[in-house]
């Protein structure tokens, strides 16, 4: 919990600062810090998040106000649903792309400045350019252990690449395309049907204004070839199923120049024959002898860093629950661990020979009384219940 960095001091303004300076210092670290502008560099990302996550809050009043009065306390450990606060824990790079987006992307202030233009492509707000290839999905299986310490991976996967031969123009090299002789370069053409005049796409050019006369052989005038791709991909610490990591730029190629789609890389994590994970928890099913469970003891358990050693009360029951505080998955966004939670399962033996057999008949007899509660309590209760149903099959006979 206290790993955490005070929200001003990421911002790097004061406790009074005011809102537009707020903006102005997060606006200078999103720069420096984006993403588009650092490829490839997690710190960089880290900070591009951190920034967004202190932003948010602060520059939202009523967060802000929070925040003031509890710290980073005011919106709870930033575990699955979040905290009270209004759930708020953390942030996610999609998140503070958003985020920026959200604050600066849509023309925001006036003076907007080349920067940005420069990020997203230019004009409007960056929208995508209709030639930009499209996102790819990646669905990775790792394993536990992958998710929990973080990994590297190589993938490998058809796409859609530029074809080299045209340059992704689709013309034949040393061919040109020429003007649409249907929409004669406009790439819409004008439809009657009597009461209207509509525009419409361009049926032959499909917009573009122009036509291939005479198209690449490599690529059949589309301006891409099946390709296939290999990147590295580095897996964050703390991942889980459903987890989606980005990479810019590794889908499918983009056409007659454009920039290539996204790959996105699902994570579907493996069932791990120790650890079951929720979260940041981790749960253990521990076997112990119905020794230990009537004598208590210590025993050893696995944690993600070695091991440790976990009392086991006397009088412990099948199913109970104990718990090593902090010892589950680290969270990635710098809010702690989690913890392990321990399930007690008693185990009986079950071949008793000889000697053994004679000693627990043996413990039978030196036993008092109520030594078994829940079955004295279960066998009262199946009392009653008979009881009940022979009072109701009386009342069901008697003729009225
Ligand atoms: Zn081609
Ligand atoms: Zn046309």
């Amino acid at each position: 919990m206290a790993e955490k960095e005070d929200f001003y001091k990421v911002l790097g303004v004061n406790k009074d600062a005011s809102k537009d300076e707020i903006k102005k210092a997060y606006r200078k670290l999103a720069i420096k810090y984006h993403p588009d502008k650092n490829p490839g560099d997690t710190a960089a990302e880290e900070q591009f998040k951190v920034a967004t996550e202190a932003y948010e809050v602060l520059s939202d009043e009523d967060k802000r106000h929070k925040y003031d009065q509890f710290g980073h306390a005011a919106f709870g450990p930033g575990r699955g649903g979040g905290g009270a606060a209004g759930g708020f824990g953390g942030v996610d790079l999609e998140e503070a792309l958003r985020t920026f987006m959200g604050a600066f992307g849509s023309g925001g202030g006036g003076g907007g400045g080349s920067i940005f233009e420069n990020f997203f492509g230019g004009g409007g707000g960056g929208r995508e350019s209709s030639n930009r290839g499209s996102d790819l999905r990646f669905d990775l299986e790792i394993d536990f252990e992958e998710a929990v310490f973080g990994s590297k991976r190589d993938l490998s996967y058809n796409v859609n690449v530029e074809c080299e031969s045209c340059g992704g123009e689709g013309a034949a090299p040393g061919s040109k395309k020429t003007t649409c002789s249907t929409c004669k370069g406009q790439g819409q053409v004008l439809t009657s049907n009597g009461l209207f005049h509509m525009r419409q796409t361009c049926p032959d050019c499909g917009g573009a204004g122009q036509v291939i006369s005479n198209p690449c052989s490599q690529c059949r005038g589309t301006g891409q070839v099946k390709g296939k791709r290999s990147i590295t991909v580095r897996i964050p610490p703390g991942v889980e199923t459903g987890s989606r990591l980005r990479v810019k730029g590794k889908g499918e190629g983009g056409v007659m120049g454009g920039p290539a789609g996204d790959l996105y890389v699902i994570m579907h994590v493996k069932a791990h024959p120790i650890f079951e994970r929720h979260d940041l928890d981790l749960i253990i099913e521990l076997p112990v002898s119905f020794q230990t469970a009537a004598l208590g003891g210590e025993v050893k358990v696995p944690t993600l860093e070695g091991t440790a050693k976990i009392k086991i009360p006397a009088g412990t029951q099948n199913g109970r629950m104990l718990r090593l505080k902090n010892k589950g998955v680290k969270d990635p966004r710098g809010y702690g661990h989690g913890d392990i939670h321990i399930r007690v399962l008693v185990e009986v033996p079950t071949h008793l020979h000889g000697k053994a057999k004679k000693l627990i008949q043996q413990i039978e007899d030196q036993l008092g009384e109520g030594q078994y509660p829940d079955q004295a309590k279960f066998s009262k209760e199946s009392e009653a219940f008979a009881n009940r149903r022979e009072e109701l099959e009386k009342l069901r006979n008697v003729k009225s």
